[in-house]
């Protein structure tokens, strides 16, 4: 077993940098030139955010645990400095979170979601952002658990990375309503405040670095995130970093969701 005070100090410090993360993300909006580079194409985006979070977060955990992406030999953090990039290009600020996700033995245990946006329609006198934190075994907090309307499917997917493949899946499961946003923590976060009941990517696309903090805070609260197949998600540090077989996650009725994914859409995920 990890050691739970030294899990503890790593999540603790994991939301100071996180925090800390989100100032930059604000500072680099707020001085308006975002140096925008395209990785692999025009939906794959970086921006001077994303860097210098990046070494942000890694220079201090760094500091403060020397083995940083393995500590005692099975501890794995894994670190998105900034989700839905393409959307905080595009001024969609609360799409946008920072994601620190901790794995221990290959599982997800714990996890921290900065949204640094959170409240920034809400006015001047809001409180701008927030810090969402699990651990399973414990809970998750910074953050009410709400359940999504009963009886009714509301399907939250991608908003910018969309195909006719992912398309193809949500009408099969005929849906009362679709939200389209960015970033797979805003995603989870929808699941965990009653918005949507579940999310539904049937492409590849998102990374490991996405999935882990949200998984183990959804984990923490009884939901389950998956591939489209149902394989859980292995987060190992030798672990392929692509979730090749898409993203299924709820709160509730996983196997309502699991069920109903059509077979040749499955076919056409290789995990
Ligand atoms: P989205 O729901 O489109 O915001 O995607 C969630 C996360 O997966 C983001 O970090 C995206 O950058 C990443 N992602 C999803 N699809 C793709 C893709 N086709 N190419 C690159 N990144 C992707
Ligand atoms: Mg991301
Ligand atoms: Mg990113």
């Amino acid at each position: 077993m990890a050691s739970p005070a030294l899990l503890m100090r790593v999540v603790a410090s994991a939301y100071s940098v996180a925090e800390k993360a989100a100032t930059i993300v604000r500072n680099v909006m707020a001085a308006g030139d975002l140096g925008i580079v395209e990785k692999t194409g025009a939906n794959d985006l970086q921006t001077k955010a994303d860097r210098l979070v990046q070494m942000s977060i890694c220079a201090s955990l760094a500091r403060k645990f020397p083995k940083v992406t393995i500590i005692g030999e099975e501890l794995v953090i894994w670190v998105d400095p900034l989700d839905g990039t393409k959307e905080y290009t595009e001024g969609l600020l609360d799409h946008v979170t920072v994601l620190i996700g901790i794995a221990y033995g290959g599982k997800a245990i714990a996890g921290v979601i900065n949204q640094p946006y959170y409240n920034y329609e809400a006015g001047a006198d809001a409180v701008l952002g927030r810090t969402i934190w699990g651990v399973l075994g414990i809970g998750a907090f910074g953050f009410q658990l709400t359940e999504a309307p009963a009886g009714k499917h509301i399907i939250v997917t991608t908003r910018s990375h969309g195909s006719t493949l992912v398309n193809d899946c949500i009408s099969a499961l005929n849906p009362d309503s679709v939200i389209r946003v960015g970033g797979a923590g805003n995603k989870i976060i929808q699941l965990i405040e009653g918005k949507a009941s579940a999310y539904i990517f049937a492409s590849p696309g998102c990374k490991k670095w996405d999935t882990c903090a949200p998984e183990a805070i959804l984990h923490a609260v009884g939901g389950k995130i998956t591939d489209i197949h149902g394989n859980s998600f292995q987060y190992n540090k030798e672990v392929k970093h692509m979730n090749s077989a898409g993203v299924l996650a709820t709160l509730r009725n996983y196997d309502y969701y699991a069920s109903h994914i059509p077979n040749a859409v499955k076919q056409s995920l290789v995990p």
